[in-house]
């Protein structure tokens, strides 16, 4: 083990970043696949942050950023520094007539901290229980479930830039959300740090309990965020695999955006495909459905497979590599592309 000693200016700081070698992250993806880091450490607090800035600026070694590993794919060992984000924090910053501003640390688990608001009545996020991961990943592909995303809910973001070592402010604009995207993901993609979200909670909440089951669940209970919470854990519990017992990244395809032209086209050879326009004109459909229709859901090869509850979702039966999940990915894009002329995009990161 490495003990990097931080020096800010004049003073010495006692906080020491521990950087471990050849550390295995096994641990650290809900894959749960074998795969080593050249480097590795974890983020606990500011001084840590700054000792990892520092660090970086006198290394070539590349930096990989870590929350929960729950949107990560291993094909390969990392040869760089895997940096743990786990610094901790929740505090109420403002509140208005309409609104209460909550400040929460990157480092905090997602679910812990949405179940937080809803023990607290601060409502907003209730859609979003139980999905894994942390604060400071949730905007990167803006997270979203049941009707509901991030964007619709978070006001303000805080992320250093790593190349100046600034901390920059953003506004829910500037992070330029989209469907499972953001600035953070696309345009700046290995840029920044993100260390904080500011949540805005509406005092008078508007449920979103159309979508898929939650009413059904919800049946002859007060719409309230604790109960629109626990529905929603219901019904993922029942849908997706747990990843402390099936190894799995949640969906793993994105939902394919198509032309108007297009859907129209697709929609006269298979009249059931789903549609869901969207603002900007495209039409989104089920990518879920596509490889379904391609025979895949339950499908296993090897160690890898796809869910026989989830067709987006692939999971790994003990001890598949990330090579193996790839390969397996690759196949249902090609027969996807090959029934549909639809190109499939996977949603985690992968490490090639
Ligand atoms: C069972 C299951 C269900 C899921 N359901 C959903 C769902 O309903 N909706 C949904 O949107 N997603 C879902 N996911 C995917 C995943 O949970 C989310 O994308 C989550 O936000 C990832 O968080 P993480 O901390 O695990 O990110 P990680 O996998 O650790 O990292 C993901 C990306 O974010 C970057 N990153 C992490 N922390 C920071 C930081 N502080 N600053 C800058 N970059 C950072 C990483 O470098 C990487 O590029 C699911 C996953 C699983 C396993």
């Amino acid at each position: 083990m490495i003990a990097y000693q931080l020096k800010l200016g004049n003073t010495q700081s006692t906080e020491l970043m521990k950087i471990k070698k050849n550390h295995s992250l096994k641990k650290y993806n809900s894959f749960g696949i074998e795969a080593n880091s050249r480097y590795f450490c974890q983020i606990k607090n500011n001084e840590q942050i700054q000792a990892l800035l520092e660090w970086r600026q006198n290394t070539d070694i590349p930096l990989l950023l870590l929350g929960g590993g729950s949107n990560i794919l291993f094909k390969k060992d990392y040869q760089g520094m895997t940096a743990v984000i786990a610094t901790k924090g929740i505090e109420i910053i403002k509140e208005d007539e309409k609104y209460t501003y909550i400040k929460v640390a990157a480092g905090e688990n997602w679910h812990q901290f949405v179940r937080w608001c809803v023990e607290n009545n601060y409502a907003g996020l209730e859609n979003l229980s139980f999905i894994p991961g942390t604060v400071g990943a949730a905007p990167m592909q803006n997270i979203g479930a049941y009707g509901v995303e991030l964007a619709d809910h978070l006001y303000a973001l805080e992320a250093i830039e790593l190349c100046s070592g600034k901390v920059k402010n953003f506004t829910q604009q500037q992070c330029r959300f989209a469907y499972r995207d953001s600035f953070f993901k696309s345009i700046a993609f290995g840029q920044y740090l993100i260390q904080s979200i500011t949540i805005r909670s509406p005092k008078k909440p508007q449920w979103k309990i159309e979508y898929a089951g939650i009413k059904n669940v919800l049946k002859g209970q007060e719409i309230n965020a604790q109960n629109i919470s626990n529905s929603i854990i219901t019904l993922r519990q029942s849908k997706l695999p747990d990843p402390a017992i099936i190894g799995n990244a949640g969906s793993f395809f994105k939902n394919p955006l198509l032309s108007e032209k297009k859907w129209q086209a697709l929609k006269q050879q298979y009249p059931t495909l789903p549609s869901y326009p969207q603002p900007n004109g495209l039409i989104k459909t089920s990518a879920a459905w596509l490889i379904d229709q391609c025979g895949w859901k339950g499908k296993r090869k090897g160690n890898a497979g796809v869910y026989q509850k989830h067709a987006l979702v692939l999971v790994n039966y003990g001890n598949a590599t990330g090579k193996e999940i790839g390969e397996l990915a690759n196949d249902i894009i090609k027969s996807v592309q090959d029934k549909f002329a639809i190109e499939l995009e996977a949603e985690p990161r992968i490490i090639a």
